[in-house]
């Protein structure tokens, strides 16, 4: 008589400060292009989850927003408390931090680490860039603070280390359903991925302050089929927050739009593995960070 193996299913939810590495641990060990990675702090401003799916288990993984201590617009509100309510719905917290990541021990991130009911793995990431010494002087400081269940020394970029966390992460899951169909990697629909991708294209085709002050949104998404092969037809809006910022969006005679919609639609052609048409609109709305309808229609406020 053969008996099967209980199914398991968890929460893992991805914890630290912008640019540790979490969006990179988070494909390294869901093994797709999930999250948007730039050099650029702050560029995951959504949920997003990762999905990893075997036969007899399934892993949801979240990459939260970066615990940002200055609260000066509604917006980093909103993303402080998708930062902070994970520790409600999770069962497992993975906290990640680097040799560069400075905590003085009076953060309230550490309160609620303390606090965690669920399992806290500490996670030393950028091990391939680190001394010995470094990596000691981050355990010296962290594991008399909080009560890790276990430490783990990894380079998330070289994936060194992450098929150890992923078999302890494992270990804590437990027997659980099928929350998502088998096939999904991710809970978001594809225009929320089309979005992101334009906006890291806006990132590294623009400066200062113009990444900061555009979001993206989509406002149609028709597929069809042309010529015999699938086909889709997007249309995004820029909006910025002021007359300038569109002209500099525009470019001179439209430059800088159109290089920015021909890199974008590569981009979004990549990733759907289809053709598209891409239309891209500017349009200014003053203040949208402090707009809390604007702030809902972007996903920030539920
Ligand atoms: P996040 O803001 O926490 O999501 O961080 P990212 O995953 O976006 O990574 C920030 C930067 O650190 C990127 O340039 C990554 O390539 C880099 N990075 C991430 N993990 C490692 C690692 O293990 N080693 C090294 N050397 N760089 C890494
Ligand atoms: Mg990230």
């Amino acid at each position: 008589m053969t008996v099967m193996a209980p199914h398991k299913s968890g929460f893992i939810n991805i914890l630290g400060k912008p640019n540790v590495g979490k969006s990179t641990l988070m494909n390294a060990l869901v093994g797709e292009r999930m999250s948007i990675i730039t050099h650029k702090p702050q560029t995951t401003r959504h949920r997003i989850l990762g999905i990893l799916n075997a036969d007899h288990f399934q892993l949801v993984f979240s990459d939260t927003p970066g615990l940002i201590s200055d609260s000066s617009y509604k917006m980093h509100n909103a993303m402080n408390k998708a930062a902070f309510s994970i520790f409600e719905d999770a069962d497992v917290v993975l906290f990640v931090t680097e040799k560069n990541d400075q905590y003085t021990g009076k953060e309230k991130v550490i309160k609620k680490l303390r606090q965690a009911e669920v399992p806290v793995l500490l996670v030393i990431n950028k091990t391939d860039i680190s001394s010995s010494e470094e990596i000691s002087a981050i355990k010296d400081f962290w594991v008399p603070l909080v009560s890790f269940h276990s430490v783990h020394c990894i380079s998330a970029l070289q994936k060194k280390g992450t098929e150890a966390l992923l078999d302890t992460i494992l270990n804590l899951t437990p027997e659980g359903p099928v929350y998502f169909p088998k096939d999904q990697i991710s809970d978001r629909p594809e225009r929320f991925f089309v979005s992101e991708i334009i906006r890291e294209k806006v990132l590294f085709l623009y400066k200062d302050e113009i990444p900061y002050s555009t979001e993206v949104v989509i406002e149609a998404f028709t597929e069809s089929v042309k010529k015999g092969a699938p086909f889709a037809h997007i249309s995004a809006t820029l909006y910025v927050m002021r007359r300038s910022q569109k002209q500099i969006l525009i470019g001179r005679q439209g430059g800088a739009i159109k290089k920015l919609g021909i890199e974008s639609r590569k981009a979004i052609e990549e990733f759907l593995g289809k053709r598209i048409h891409l239309e891209l609109y500017v349009r200014v709305k003053e203040k949208w960070r402090d707009d809390d309808r604007m702030l809902k229609s972007f996903g920030y406020l539920h």
